[in-house]
């Protein structure tokens, strides 16, 4: 099947930290392959802008060194690179001076009316509010300008309110796009397609069908090399407040009147709203946090988290958590939250578990009637299979088998399921704030948060530990079994 192509407007995408790790990585592979899709028109470009002193050729350079290590070469294409590079230019700037900026807005050619011009700052987040400031200043930002920015929007609640104030004096909230990568995901939009493309699934999503949900987002690798930094985070900042909120959100909000983004976006914030507080009072019975101790991963034996770092910490690499939305749909439905480094696997999925039938007619002879789950896997593999009961075919009497209903989407769809980079760039220029954080979507995610945090310093709940290698310590899984549910760990 072909997917229908449609260009975008012309744009320059103006890179600040084009130099770094997220734009090696991600932005530069995501707009060439866009490019190669002919969705980039031709006057479409890219400045980069970083401290370092390069030339314009010595960018491309280092571009097509970027896409020579992060583009698999089956989809390299020399005439496609070649005609990428050219879009690219170079600007030299420390942000947090006043050089650099004249010959930026020289390379915008801000005369050039009705062109998009999208700032990412692909920088630490110190430099957010400086940006928006020296962008400000040097007027380089008008009607149609739009600005990027990523994880982590604070550490906190106080500092994402001055992050948003900070970022807020110079953009409109119409121009700021916070940006999730978990929700440029396709399983991710294919859920909502599920719930609300489907008369099949609604009438079923509530607390009269559905027994409890999990979210797990498992990675294998550890903190490499950067334990200072991630100490100063640990997951649940680093990944609860954001991915695993967002997508409990899009599992348990109401059905939105549009798929306008504000109306989306609306409806997600009623669920962050109807968040269970965790707080000293009930923080040990909700909440696990732990920290990975030496193990067998999949490149070997690895250290632990505190011999990476070198001293004593309290973060933790792992949280599982059980959160409660408290409104009519889903009272009494727990929502159990997990994510942890150097796990057995890497794996990130939603599972919807539905209540057991209520009346099985069939004997034993015909075997258990296992629960039906909806799984939505969003890496690695991204697929959704709803696990249903049939009979096993063939002579011998009524035997009933769990099987999945498969919507795999490598094997529906032609072979390259594109990065959520790829959709959240040009969403950006589209001006589609859809699948983008709110500023106030961020503060209440944070509003949830801090009191865990506060409730773990307060009670000096233990840092509990788990081998690297397995699927966390002990406490998470009492955690769950304490209400007779498993964790799916990957094997649906
Ligand atoms: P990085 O590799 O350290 O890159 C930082 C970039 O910022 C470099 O290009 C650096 O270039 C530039 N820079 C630093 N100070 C500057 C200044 N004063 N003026 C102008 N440019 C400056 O970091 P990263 O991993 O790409 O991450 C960037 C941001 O994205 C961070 O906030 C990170 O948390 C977030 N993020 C990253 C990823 C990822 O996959 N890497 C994923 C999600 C979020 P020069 O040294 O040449 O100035």
């Amino acid at each position: 099947m072909t997917r229908q192509i449609i260009p975008v407007d012309p744009f320059d995408y103006i890179i600040f930290g084009g130099t770094g790790d997220l734009a090696q990585r991600k932005l530069l592979p995501a707009l060439y392959h866009r490019d190669n899709d002919g969705q980039l028109p031709d006057a479409a470009r890219l400045i980069a802008a970083s401290r370092s002193d390069l030339s314009t050729r010595e960018y491309q350079n280092f571009a097509r060194e970027a896409l020579e290590t992060y583009v698999p070469e089956k989809h390299r294409d020399q005439d496609c690179i070649e005609r990428f590079l050219k879009r690219l230019d170079y600007v030299q700037i420390d942000v947090t001076s006043d050089v650099g900026w004249d010959e930026l807005k020289s390379a915008l050619e801000m005369e050039q009316d009705g062109r998009i011009r999208a700032f990412y700052l692909a920088v630490g987040p110190g430099l957010f509010g400086p940006i928006a400031a020296q962008l400000d200043k040097h007027d380089l930002i008008d009607d149609r300008s739009r600005l990027v920015i990523e994880k982590p929007l604070g550490r906190d609640l106080p500092s994402a309110l001055e992050l948003n104030q900070d970022v807020g004096a110079h953009f409109r909230e119409d121009q700021v796009f916070r940006i999730d990568h978990y929700l440029g995901k396709e399983t991710v939009q294919n859920l909502l397609a599920l719930r609300f493309a489907n008369a099949l699934f609604e009438p079923l999503w509530n607390a009269s069908h559905i027994d409890h949900v999990q979210i797990t987002v498992a990675e294998t690798v550890g903190v490499e090399g950067r334990a200072g930094y991630y100490d100063k985070s640990g997951a649940l900042r680093d990944m609860v407040q954001n991915h695993l909120l967002q997508l409990l959100c899009l599992v348990a909000m109401e059905p939105p009147s549009s798929d306008d983004a504000d109306a989306l976006r609306d409806e997600k914030l009623k669920v962050l709203r109807s968040l269970k507080p965790i707080t000293e009072q009930n923080a040990d019975a909700n909440s696990v946090r732990a920290q990975y101790k030496s193990g067998v991963g999949p490149e070997g034996k690895v250290d632990g988290y505190l011999e990476e770092l070198g001293e004593e910490s309290t973060s933790a690499t792992f949280v599982a958590l059980k959160a409660e939305v408290e409104n009519w749909r889903w009272a009494g439905v727990p929502f159990y939250l997990r994510t942890g480094k150097r796990m057995a696997a890497r794996m990130s999925e939603i599972v919807i578990n539905f209540r057991p039938v209520p009346h099985s007619i069939f004997g034993e002879a015909a075997g258990k009637t296992i629960n039906n789950k909806l799984v939505l896997r969003l890496q690695p593999d991204e697929s959704v299979k709803q696990w249903i009961m049939i009979k096993d075919p063939g002579p011998g009497g009524m035997r009933l088998k769990h099987v999945p209903l498969d919507m795999s989407f490598a094997d529906n769809f032609d072979e390259r399921s594109p990065d959520a980079y790829e959709r959240l760039l040009l969403d950006v220029i589209r001006g589609n704030q859809t699948l983008f954080m709110r500023r106030d979507e961020v503060e209440e995610a944070w509003r949830w948060i801090d009191p865990i945090l506060q409730a773990w310093t307060d009670t000096a709940q233990p840092v509990r530990n788990y081998p690297a290698g397995s699927w966390g310590p002990s406490q998470s899984i009492a955690m769950i079994e304490r209400d007779q549910r498993t964790w799916n760990d990957g094997d649906m």
